[in-house]
């Protein structure tokens, strides 16, 4: 059977201050990201770096991501960036709905207004999704059954190879420890579930599932391994080339 090729997303957040590091890592991410036989790196840098580094962009192990987007794409709408400009700019995926923007009051209505319009200027989605915290009666499952119903509301299923869920606990982000693969694969098994039931078994397997939190290379492959995701999305280590360069090699020794 065909290795399924993993998605490995870099979220760079408001880093780094300046453009020639933002280069600097690009590059040093990029020397291994081509070479993977088993993965695909997204970078996503702050708006302001994607025309920046779609010039470093080497064939097709490598591509740029937005952190966010407006659901119009132009308009008097102060501050916000549109998935023209976005595409435009040299990105080919979007996440939406971090649990940082939805901290700053985004909704999952907003979330599933950004999923539209990303799609239909053909931005790939990567919606994230994850409880704050667990409850001993699995209350949080509710939660996030909601979440991934509402985000995708009214989207149609051929729309799904273009959308990719992005599960990230919200108290795994930014720690130390990361959810353990064996309790990570029942939440795969869990959004998967939930895709099932909304447009049919197949489309149901078929979802990416992306897990992030506190991913290191030390971590790694019991997350992929045992949690039996199709990537990860992955916050302070994207911002070290040396991390994020072992992990993505570490990825094709699975
Ligand atoms: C994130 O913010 O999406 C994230 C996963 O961060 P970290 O890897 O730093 O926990």
């Amino acid at each position: 059977m065909k290795k399924k090729e993993k998605l490995i997303v870099g979220n760079w957040k408001l880093n780094p201050t300046d453009k020639e590091t933002a280069k600097k890592i690009f590059v040093g991410v990029r020397q291994f990201s081509t070479k993977s036989k088993y993965s695909k790196t997204v970078i996503c840098p702050p708006f302001h770096y994607l025309s920046v580094l779609q010039p470093l962009i080497k064939g097709k192990k490598i591509a740029l991501g937005a952190q966010d987007v407006f659901w119009e794409n132009e308009g008097a709408f102060t501050g916000e960036i549109s998935p023209v400009m976005l595409s435009k700019a040299g990105a080919s995926y979007v996440i939406i709905g971090h649990s940082e923007r939805r901290a700053m009051g985004e909704t999952d209505e907003m979330v599933n207004r950004k999923v539209k319009a990303a799609l239909k200027e053909g931005l790939r989605a990567i919606v994230c999704v994850g409880e704050k915290e667990r409850d001993a009666h699995g209350h949080y499952l509710e939660f996030l059954s909601a979440q991934i119903r509402n985000s995708l509301d009214k989207i149609q299923k051929k729309s799904l190879s273009d959308i990719i869920i992005a599960y990230e606990p919200i108290w795994a982000i930014g720690k130390k420890e990361a959810l353990n693969g064996s309790l990570l694969y029942e939440m795969t098994l869990f959004v998967k579930k939930v895709i099932s039931d909304m447009y049919g078994y197949d489309a149901g397997m078929d979802m990416r599932v992306l897990y992030g939190g506190s991913v290191t290379p030390v971590n790694t492959v019991d997350i992929i391994s045992n949690g039996q995701v199709d990537g990860l999305l992955i916050g302070r280590q994207s911002l070290d080339p040396e991390s994020f360069s072992e992990i993505i090699t570490l990825i094709d020794t699975l």
